[in-house]
């Protein structure tokens, strides 16, 4: 047909292409690299090198961007358990070295350390403080527990582990540790009967999760340069309002066994004190899980010794240019990991990630011309606080702003069975569609598609990966997505030496079957992306998931203790009012002109019939692709200006998990009248004027 696009390779045989090349062999194999080697942030040029040389073979244009970062290394720890002037117990701060695990044995690895930790050598009194989250110390406060000198002994869980170091150096504590209790495992737990991890899938009792204690609430990226490039030479602020100033470190559970059993007996039992607080899983073990404090004479010592630095990094950055320049959609995962390791974090993402660059090579090789633009972006000092990918953003904002319509996230990609999904309003749609495409490589029914053995449970956005920068800074809508561990499968060992390839050949991905259907989602998504010439972004989905976070700030409201005036909420509802009904029309026309695309009959001879339809096209795509923008809030959150998303944001004291409407539901949790207020009114003028966007010519 004369009207289509001059291509050699229509969207059917692309799609074929992106089903039938991701290979579960070749995963396996790119696994194998870039698990062979400590790829630490800063210090893996040679694996960035490598993974630019890679795309290059499969036919996609790419170079290295880099940035001069702040970060750390570590350099010595200790913890110990003093009973007056004598070592009680001191503690390993190291994992077992095992046969059947070549990554345990590298003479290379890792130590255990937190990044962006404060060096410092503590001695004092300890506190059980369950998971350190807000509400447990709230708790603790309200019991009168001493808190003051005292050095905070955690559960790893429940919340980023930044925001734990944070609210415990606010509360005058002097240190943190954290450790992984096995009550978190799930089912799969040596107490259950399992083998521990070579011999059995339960945890190995030694490992550690290593990881960024940087606040996160206040910004990712080089705390030093929050809102610009960390380009050499900039200007640099200080630190302490992003990173703790007190020293933590992170232990396994077999280490913290001893510190846990000397507080039996002292102090009220975790189960016996506040409703979140039912102890955990080490009870076969001896240990009551009494909150403590210590008792006299009876401290610890911990020292922590990190060298701060400014040092380059390295993202990999590859492009197919598409016949429409300001239309791109942004493909990522991160390339660095806390350890030599990192089969599943990030490095499942990063081997699948591979096979979708390569099969998009293979494409193009076919004589497919794309419609619009793709990036790809191997991110490092991800694991730092998100770096290499919110300093990119932060350069090419300018660039984004106008030509991004979406972001592609794909962080751990493969360590177990269940399809996981976090997803801007506007393209679960697309996903969802994709899903139903591509075969599960578990079926309990012949031919099941991984949308049929989905829960179909999607997060919002949150954070803790390299979306955070596009959705909440960038006004970007972004997808996170992988295969995760559901309660009975193999325990995952996270940002642990463990993470390894031999973990992940064994237990995780056996087969590696999980690496290559994650790259076919993840390559269809982008292909529908790509080439449907009205973009499927769905504008109704938005209004839908609006009214949605609406009640629950409703909610919310009504069972705090807090008295709020009913009609507080109502410019919130006549916006969401509004852009219902905006939403609806603007995806009904634009259905409509796919329609027209497709299959409207315009006589040859009346071309300007073609160029309007195309022009509307192009009329509508531009509103789909801007819409997400229409949600910041120049000034950003309270007390955190770089997050400028009014709807999503990383919950100021989760972390992780997302919050809907911020601005409001911390109003309400800080009972301040004035600032739910404020918040209602931000939230509505801006919803308003995304229905007013998509409503004008
Ligand atoms: N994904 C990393 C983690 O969860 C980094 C997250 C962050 O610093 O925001 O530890
Ligand atoms: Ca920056
Ligand atoms: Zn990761
Ligand atoms: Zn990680």
């Amino acid at each position: 047909e004369a009207w289509s696009r001059r291509t050699s390779l229509d969207y059917q045989d692309l799609q074929t292409i992106l089903l039938e090349t991701p290979d579960a062999g070749k995963a396996r194999e790119w696994s194998e690299y870039y698990t062979s080697g400590p790829h630490l942030a800063g210090k893996n040029l040679t694996q960035a090198l490598w993974t630019k040389e890679r795309w290059q073979e499969f036919g996609i244009e790419s170079t290295i961007v880099d940035y001069d970062v702040y970060i750390n290394y570590p350099k010595s720890h200790r913890l110990a358990l003093l009973e007056k002037d004598s070592v009680k117990f001191e503690a390993r701060l190291e994992e077992n070295v095992l046969n059947e695990d070549k990554a345990s044995q590298a003479a290379d690895r890792i130590p255990t350390f937190h990044g962006y930790s404060a060096s410092g050598n503590v001695t004092g009194g300890y506190v059980f403080v369950n998971y350190g989250t807000y509400q447990d110390f709230e708790d603790l406060k309200a019991a009168k527990v001493d808190l003051k000198g005292k050095i905070a002994l955690a559960k790893y869980g429940g919340v980023f582990r930044g925001l734990k170091v944070k609210r415990a150096q606010e509360l005058g504590m002097v240190g943190v540790v954290m450790y992984t209790d096995p009550g978190d495992d799930g089912e799969v737990t040596e107490k259950n009967g399992n083998k521990t991890y070579p011999d059995g899938p339960a945890r190995e009792p030694s490992s550690v999760q290593r990881g960024s204690v940087q606040f996160l609430s206040f910004a990712p990226g080089d705390p030093t340069t929050p809102g610009y490039p960390s380009k050499p030479g900039v200007p640099r602020l200080p630190v302490d309002h992003a990173i703790p100033s007190i020293p933590s470190l992170p232990i396994s559970y077999e280490d913290a066994l001893p510190l846990l059993k000397a507080l039996n007996g002292h102090g009220p039992k975790a189960s016996s004190f506040s409703k979140s607080w039912h102890g955990g899983g080490l009870d076969y073990k001896g240990v009551e899980y009494n909150i403590g404090p210590s008792p006299e004479g009876l401290t610890l010592n911990l020292v922590n010794e990190q060298e701060y630095v400014t040092t380059p990094l390295w993202n990999v950055v590859g492009v197919i240019n598409g016949t429409i320049p300001d239309e791109v959609i942004v493909l990522g995962n991160h390339r660095d990991a806390w350890i030599a390791g990192g089969a599943g974090d990030p490095n499942s993402g990063s081997a699948a990630f591979n096979e979708v660059i390569r099969s998009f090579g293979l494409a193009l090789q076919a004589g497919w011309k794309p419609l619009r633009t793709i990036v790809f972006a191997s991110w490092d000092g991800e694991e730092y606080g998100l770096v290499g990918s919110t300093e990119w953003v932060e350069e090419y904002l300018p660039w984004l702003a106008n030509s991004a319509v979406a972001y592609l996230n794909v962080d751990v990609g493969a360590r177990g069975p269940s399809y996981k999904l976090s997803a801007a309003p506007l393209l679960s749609k697309v996903v969802q569609d994709v899903l139903l495409l591509v075969k599960s490589p578990n079926q309990t029914i012949a031919g099941q598609s991984v949308f049929d053995v989905w829960d179909k449970h999607i997060s919002t956005m949150g954070s803790g990966s390299d979306f955070t920068a596009f959705q909440d800074f960038a006004g970007i809508p972004s997808v996170d997505m992988g295969f995760g561990e559901g309660p009975k499968d193999p325990v995952y060992h996270y940002h642990s030496n463990y993470d390894s390839f031999d973990w992940m050949d064994r237990f995780g991905d056996p087969g590696f079957h999980y690496h290559a259907t994650i790259a076919r989602v993840w390559a269809l998504v982008a292909a529908k992306l790509v080439e449907t010439p009205v973009l499927q972004l769905s504008t109704t989905d938005y209004a839908t998931g609006l009214d949605k976070y609406i009640d629950s700030v409703k909610q919310k409201a009504k069972t705090s203790d807090f008295v709020l005036d009913e009609n507080v909420f109502a410019p919130l509802d006549h916006a969401a009012a509004h852009f219902k009904f905006a939403s609806t029309i603007h995806d009904g026309i634009a259905a409509q002109l796919l329609d027209d695309y497709y299959h409207a009959d315009i006589p040859w001879w009346k071309p300007w019939l073609r160029v309007r339809l195309l022009l509307a096209i192009r009329n509508a795509n531009t509103k789909y692709k801007l819409l997400e923008r229409q949600f910041l809030h120049a000034e950003g959150l309270d007390d955190r200006p770089w997050f400028k998303h009014v709807v999503f944001a990383p919950g100021k004291w989760t972390g992780y998990a997302g919050a809907t409407f911020p601005g409001i539901v911390e109003g309400v949790d800080e009972e301040d009248d004035v600032k739910v207020r404020k918040w209602v009114g931000i939230a509505a003028k801006i919803i308003d004027g995304a229905a007013d966007f998509l409503e004008k010519e």
